[in-house]
């Protein structure tokens, strides 16, 4: 076992979290669910989503089953829905072509939709102990710092160079505990601004820490200097008497895929010319709502809400079929599909 793993697990047994939820019974799934959770994810935001997801969807034949709909209510304020999307998907496969058996070699289960090396890796190693590297965003910066990789991690060749220090100490022995040692240190100790080196058992070998680097290590991602974009938009709230309010189903592409949005418009004026034209009756408040924002990776996003009441059509609805695009949701008994956080905040600011 190398120093650096040596120094991590030791690390590990007296520091690291051992009572995380995904850390009790570790089956293939369970530690596949929660890595896909944790992508882009803090562990405290994870851990309600992840038991609520578990005991609902147990197994991967439950999942499987499962329409897509409940798989994003249950995912609804996670974010990144393309990951929610893909493990469905993946569940589907697996139940298809192999009863739900999850995959025991690291090219099938890399080869689902939504599973990368590092993914793959994760899942084999935390679940079966078998010696596979990972390369999550905390394992990079924990990396990139120890042994002074400057340059963007998701340039080709700083990528490479960090893929072969993972799998140079990655150990023969104590893989599990060794995953687990470089993920927590990465997400508690060399955290992305102001590390805490002092508390760190790689600091007396650490490159960044020596050199008084660590701002500058890893480098910001190579992306265009363009500046941040923000996207306006009308979103048109439709509201009968009874209270229930038109939502419509997103494409399965794009932001937000599979979700239900408020509808929406580019302009003010062109939501008052649909509600005048497809709901019939409607009364459009004079002016629109306090607007919404909300930041996505790329750029934000700024929502206009406009109310518009309706005449109640008697549409009663316990249940959304596959194909349905459309959708009045009763609040106060709300069908199980999967709202973005947005249209989650503008409803319950409704009641
Ligand atoms: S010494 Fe500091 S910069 Fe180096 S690995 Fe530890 S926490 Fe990160």
């Amino acid at each position: 076992m190398s120093a650096l793993a040596e120094a991590l697990v030791a690390w590990y047994r007296a520091h690291g979290r051992h009572d995380l939820p995904w850390q009790r019974e570790r089956t293939p799934y369970r530690v596949w669910v929660s890595e896909i959770m944790l992508q882009q994810t803090q562990v405290a935001t994870v851990i309600p989503y992840y038991l609520r997801f578990i005991a609902r969807f147990p197994d991967v034949t439950t999942l499987a089953d499962a329409p897509l709909d409940e798989v994003l209510h249950h995912w609804s304020g996670l974010g990144y829905y393309a990951r929610a999307r893909n493990l469905h998907a993946a569940a589907q496969r697996l139940r298809n072509e192999s009863g739900g058996v999850f995959p025991d070699s690291f090219a099938a289960i890399a080869s689902l939709p939504g599973i990368g090396r590092s993914t793959a890796g994760a899942i084999i190693a935390l679940s079966r102990g078998e010696r596979f590297p990972i390369l999550d965003g905390n394992v990079k910066r924990v990396l990139a710092r120890r042994f002074g990789v400057a340059g963007p991690p998701n340039e080709r060749a700083v990528e490479q160079r960090l893929w072969a220090l993972a799998d140079e100490h990655t150990p023969h022995a104590d893989v599990a505990e060794y995953t687990q040692a470089i993920m927590d240190l990465g997400a508690t100790v060399c955290v992305r601004s102001r590390p805490l080196c002092a508390l760190c058992p790689l600091q007396a070998d650490c490159n960044a820490h020596r050199t008084h680097r660590q701002h500058l290590i890893p480098a910001p991602r190579a992306r265009s200097c363009a500046a941040r974009r923000v996207r306006e938009v009308v979103m048109l709230i439709a509201q009968r008497a009874d209270g229930a309010v038109l939502l419509e189903r997103r494409p399965a592409q794009g932001i937000w895929g599979g979700l239900w949005c408020l509808p929406e418009f580019a302009t003010e004026r062109a939501a008052r010319g649909f509600a005048a034209a497809e709901l019939q009756g409607a009364e459009l408040a004079a002016r629109a709502l306090a607007p919404v924002p909300h930041a996505f990776t790329h750029f934000d996003l700024v929502i206009t809400p406009l109310l518009a009441r309706c005449r109640d059509d008697g549409e009663r609805r316990v249940e959304v079929r596959e194909g349905d695009r459309t959708l009045w949701y009763d609040m106060r008994a709300p069908v199980r599909v999967g709202l973005p956080a947005p249209v989650q905040q503008i409803l319950a600011s409704l009641t």
